[in-house]
């Protein structure tokens, strides 16, 4: 690579930093509300995968965002479990494919192929419900998805019961879900000292790992807050993909650590979900 081209390529990664650190948002606090029943589960799962090889910069997948799997009033964190399962649905009667983060990464950075129509589930903070309510409903389709667990809150019960290890340990031995970091204690990294922020990155991977087994390479910002410089301590924390609360689909040219996803939110018809993810239909 030429000096100028390279010199081109940090003038795009800075554009595209500067513009993810201007469209920062915020989300509100989540409200409790007592769990809602799980349906009983008896689907067969249908397994028609087919990895399909793409050119790296033309991989574009939709990251879903959720957090709680239960109705919260006035609380666009909070979702009925039936809207969830409604949703699975339609993704597996449309043939979509669960990803992990380590797939998306081997896909965006190193050639590797996916499978056709690919998507990628996550759930902020690790509410309890993603164990009762997500998780059956992943198993029966055969479906994994991503949890980016607030490490000082595992076990933590009260007015928003969250994941004990136990729960962990078992979705993520089957399979099911993937443990990333949403650090340790859900700070705002746009004004957290470097100190914090360092120890907020590396602690709670190290937390995950040593009960996981597991690299934690994966994270996700604590409200979708950021500043540029964040992006040295990801680096040198281990982390090689971030998502950040950016509306759209993921895709190399946003950058390592500026991830878009799509907020799914309570209410959601089906059809507008259905069209949050028209370019999976494109051929
Ligand atoms: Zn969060």
């Amino acid at each position: 690579m030429t000096s100028r081209h390279l010199l081109r390529l940090v003038s795009i990664c800075l554009v595209t930093m500067v513009t993810s650190v201007a469209n920062g948002r915020v989300s509100a606090s989540p409200i409790g509300h007592p769990d809602l029943k799980a349906k009983q589960l008896a689907v067969s799962v249908r397994c028609t995968r087919r990895m399909v090889s793409t050119d790296s910069k033309q991989v574009r997948v939709p990251i879903l965002m959720y957090h709680e799997l239960n109705y919260l009033h006035r609380n666009s964190l909070g979702m009925a479990p039936g809207q969830f399962e409604s949703e699975m649905e339609f993704l597996h009667q449309n043939d979509f494919h669960t990803i992990t983060m380590e797939q998306l990464y081997a896909a965006l950075y190193q050639q590797r192929p996916l499978p056709d129509r690919p998507i990628l589930l996550t759930f902020d903070d690790g509410y309890k419900s993603v164990y009762t309510k997500a998780y059956p409903i992943l198993s029966r389709y055969g479906y994994k998805g991503t949890v980016f667990m607030v490490t000082d809150a595992i076990g933590s019960r009260g007015q928003h019961p969250m994941l004990t290890w136990t729960e962990l340990l078992e979705m993520n031995r089957r399979g099911i879900m993937d443990v990333q970091s949403h650090t340790v204690h859900h700070v705002d990294l746009r004004n957290a000292s470097n100190v914090v922020t360092k120890q907020e990155l590396m602690q709670s991977a190290q937390t995950l790992s040593k009960r996981l087994g597991h690299p934690v390479r994966f994270f996700c910002y604590p409200s979708g807050k950021f500043r540029v410089a964040t992006f040295d301590f990801l680096r040198n924390s281990g982390y090689v993909l971030a998502v950040t609360e950016h509306s759209g689909y993921a895709s190399a040219k946003d950058g390592p650590y500026t991830l878009h996803r799509i907020r799914i939110y309570e209410g959601m018809p089906l059809s507008t979900f259905r069209g949050a993810l028209a370019l999976s239909f494109e051929k």
